[in-house]
């Protein structure tokens, strides 16, 4: 498998953002890595593909160009609640891109820092010595990180309580109409509906990202069909028909993801092994309104590296995880609950942002990670091979 190469320091099993992100980090410390990625094309992901400043920064740290991607601006959000409108400025700009063009990006950072990337490896299990069983055979590093993302890997627990987990979540892109896209430019827009709430903003190319987390009462009360859903949200949310008036729907059908543990923070057991360690959604799961699980993802991925790095292993890693990401991961778990799922509450959160718009743009800034957390990790991590032991 290593075919005359050094055998691997470390295996991150999931070439997405987190995995591609700590492998390039590792590997720019002089690490052997080997990136195990299922799919062996680049694809489309659900998301929202909002890039909140704190995944920009990472991600210029990696080498990646957005603007040289095709990302767009975005410096606005406008939340809807049936008739009302409510916009207001985010307080950075914001950056909008596919994930097909991020993820593919990051990747090649990772291939290009010296990691060896092999896609179409499927990473079947964890297994309790730490040996990864893959569709190309059990494969071991003395570092394993499991970069799997929103879906469990066997051998990986998460301990699911206390998370939301009941929603469903879909994407999918339009052609609007140029009017429409004229007035979507620059912002990005969350509304509100009865089970749930949806995004909607525009990515590179002109397309616009269709974004929506939705109950699965309210799912199964569309029949269980996306487009009766998608008829019914527009039929009682006028700004959404009319934004999506003449759209022509982008993809065949959309993605579809179900049961993701919003509030999901990774703690490691007592005795737990210090260079096994979940990065990305499996160490993290903020609501996706906050736009800010790319960030994240980075942020954890970068931790995770340091602590490798400096012999602090998966104890000093979840330490750090928890002091920058703890609060505004219980902040937005709180928000999400208390946008819920009644017309009554989000009707008085809409109210309540009429009155005082600037209260968006600080919603905003207290469900994402402070500026010190990211400073302070922004130094480069410790380097040098055998310091992750
Ligand atoms: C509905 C929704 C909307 C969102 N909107 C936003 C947003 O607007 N902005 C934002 O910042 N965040 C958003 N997020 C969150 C963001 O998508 C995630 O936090 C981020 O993708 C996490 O990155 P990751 O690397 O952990 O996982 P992923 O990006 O999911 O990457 C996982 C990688 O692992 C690979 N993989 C999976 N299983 C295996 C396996 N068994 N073997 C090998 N490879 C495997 C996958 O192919 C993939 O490449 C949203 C999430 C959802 C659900």
């Amino acid at each position: 498998m290593t075919g005359g190469r050094r055998p691997p320091d470390a295996l991150v099993a999931g070439g997405g953002l987190a995995g591609s992100a700590v492998a390039t980090w590792l590997a720019r410390a002089g690490l052997a890595v080997t990136v195990l990625e299922r799919d062996l094309h680049p694809r489309h992901r659900i998301c929202g593909e909002f890039l909140s400043w704190e995944a920009q920064a990472w991600l210029a740290d990696l080498g990646v160009d957005l603007v040289a991607l095709g990302a767009v601006p975005i410096r606005h959000v406008r939340l809807v609640a049936g008739q009302r409108v409510v916009s207001a400025p985010l307080g950075f700009t914001g950056l909008s891109l596919s994930r097909l063009r991020l993820d593919a990006a990051l990747l090649d950072r990772a291939a290009a820092a010296g990691a060896r990337v092999i896609r179409g490896c499927h990473v079947r299990a964890l297994e309790p010595d730490g040996t990864l069983a893959t569709s190309f055979g059990p494969l071991s590093a003395p570092v394993t990180l499991v970069a799997t993302g929103k879906h469990a890997l066997r051998g990986a627990f998460r301990d699911r309580s206390g998370t939301l987990d009941h929603q469903l979540g879909f994407k999918t892109y339009f052609r609007l109409r140029p009017d429409m896209r004229e007035a979507l430019a620059d912002h990005v827009e969350l509304i509100l509906f009865e089970g749930g709430y949806a995004g909607l903003q525009l990515v590179e190319r002109q397309m616009a990202n269709l974004c929506l987390l939705v109950s699965a009462n309210r799912y199964q009360a569309a029949g269980g069909r996306f487009e009766s859903l998608l008829a019914s949200l527009l039929a009682e949310t006028p700004h959404l028909a009319r934004r999506l008036a003449d759209a022509v729907p982008l993809l065949d059908r959309p993605l579809a993801i179900g049961r993701v543990p919003y509030g999901y923070l990774w703690q490691p057991e007592p005795g737990a092994p210090p260079t096994r360690l979940p990065v990305g959604d499996q160490a993290t799961v903020i609501p996706s309104f906050t736009g800010d699980g790319m960030g994240l993802a980075l942020h954890g991925a970068r931790l995770a590296a340091t602590a490798l790095l400096e012999g602090s292993g998966a104890q000093g890693y979840a330490a750090r995880l928890a002091a920058d990401a703890g609060p505004a991961l219980r902040r937005a778990t709180r928000l999400q609950r208390l946008v819920g799922e009644g017309p009554a509450r989000q009707a008085r959160l809409a109210l309540l942002a009429s009155l005082v718009p600037s209260l968006l743009t600080l919603s905003a800034r207290l469900t994402r990670l402070p500026p010190r957390a990211l400073a302070a990790a922004a130094g480069p991590p410790a380097s040098g091979p055998g310091r992750f032991a």
